[in-house]
């Protein structure tokens, strides 16, 4: 088992396929630059495969693929397939556009949760975050991936003056749609144009869910980073992801890869280990694996603590989000 110098076990590990995506969500890739990755740099699909196994004999029993936008690469039917194999519990999240194409895949690869990002139930105003006219495709592979029985979690970046006038609206999605929507607070990464005054708190999300309707605190999951609800009588859920007010780091178990092969231990750390690099060469990557968890720091990579309003994001090193891989 991985543990980290906090007594922290790490069973869960998110592999980004690539930092290349269909939309250009303002918070989440920098606007001046969208220059992607050579793909002679990005891991492999055999890379990939080998190193997933490495993780999973060293304790890992859940795998999320991410990145950028994991269905738009053109091997990711053949990485599915491949990690479907493995002892892990496989799922993955998208931006909803290509699962059409995917739906039978992820039936035969064992996949039952997809997270899909959804941040307006407005087509305009999706358009204006994404940058892409998609909302009816998405919408539509949103219902579909319902119908056919997955169980579906729909991550909404909550940004104030921008979507928190539409909470009451994702709330009132769940009474009669078995969809479990997960409010996120919005964080800071490189050129994401973060700023405190943009991020709409857990505790406001709560006191308008209670102006809303009625609902109770369902039991946290081990290690979970949502903070469930479940308003009386609805189909679905609601969440809260309270990165920013109330992080979770005490009882994380994440582990990260990046696109390129790089393992963060954290979404904020500024360290990275070279793992790509290291298979490559023909070394023993447990090693390597081994010291990343090691240091680990207490909380949000060590980069910042306390009051999120006093955070200089200057003084931040990370990559971008569609970078690291969310
Ligand atoms: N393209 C896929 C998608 O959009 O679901 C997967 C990658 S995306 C980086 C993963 C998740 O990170 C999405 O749910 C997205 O909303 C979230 N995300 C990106 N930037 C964020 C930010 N600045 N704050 C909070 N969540 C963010
Ligand atoms: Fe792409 Fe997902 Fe980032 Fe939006 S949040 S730009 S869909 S990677």
């Amino acid at each position: 088992m991985l543990k980290d110098n906090f007594g922290r076990a790490h069973d869960y590990l998110r592999i980004s396929l690539t930092d290349v995506c269909n939309f250009r969500c303002q918070y989440c890739i920098p606007q001046e630059n969208t220059k992607f990755m050579p793909s002679s740099r990005l891991m492999q699909a055999d890379e990939i495969d080998v190193i997933a196994k490495v993780f999973v004999d060293l304790g890992v029993s859940k795998i999320r693929l991410t990145g950028g936008e994991p269905l738009v690469r053109k091997d990711a039917k053949e990485i599915i397939r491949s990690l479907s194999k493995y002892p892990a519990e496989l799922t993955l999240t998208t931006n909803g556009t290509e699962v059409k194409e995917f739906i039978t895949l992820f039936k035969d690869s064992g996949i039952s949760s997809v997270n899909v990002s959804l941040d307006t139930l407005d087509k305009e105003k999706f358009h204006i975050i994404t940058k892409r006219n998609l909302f009816d495709k998405v919408w539509k592979n949103i219902q579909l991936l319902i119908d056919e029985g997955f169980h579906v979690k729909v991550n909404t970046v909550v940004m104030r003056g921008i979507n928190d006038n539409e909470i009451p609206d994702f709330i009132e999605w769940t009474k009669t749609t078995p969809v479990h929507v997960r409010f996120i607070e919005f964080m800071p990464f490189d050129g994401n144009q973060w700023n405190d005054s943009k991020v709409f708190s857990y505790k406001e999300i709560l006191d308008i869910a209670e102006a809303n309707c009625s609902f109770i605190r369902m039991k946290d999951a081990a290690n979970e980073t949502a903070k469930k609800f479940k308003p009386y009588g609805h189909e679905g859920t609601f969440a809260v992801i309270s990165t920013m007010t109330a992080p979770f780091c005490s009882n994380c178990n994440r582990l990260r890869l990046t696109a390129d092969g790089k393992m963060k231990n954290c979404l904020f750390s500024k360290g990275e280990a070279d793992i790509l690099t290291a298979l490559r060469k023909g070394e023993d990557i447990v090693p390597v694996i081994k010291k990343c968890v090691s240091a680990k720091a207490e909380a949000l990579g060590g980069q910042f603590k306390g009051d999120y309003h006093k955070i200089d994001t200057s003084k931040i090193s990370n990559r971008s989000m569609i970078d690291i891989g969310g």
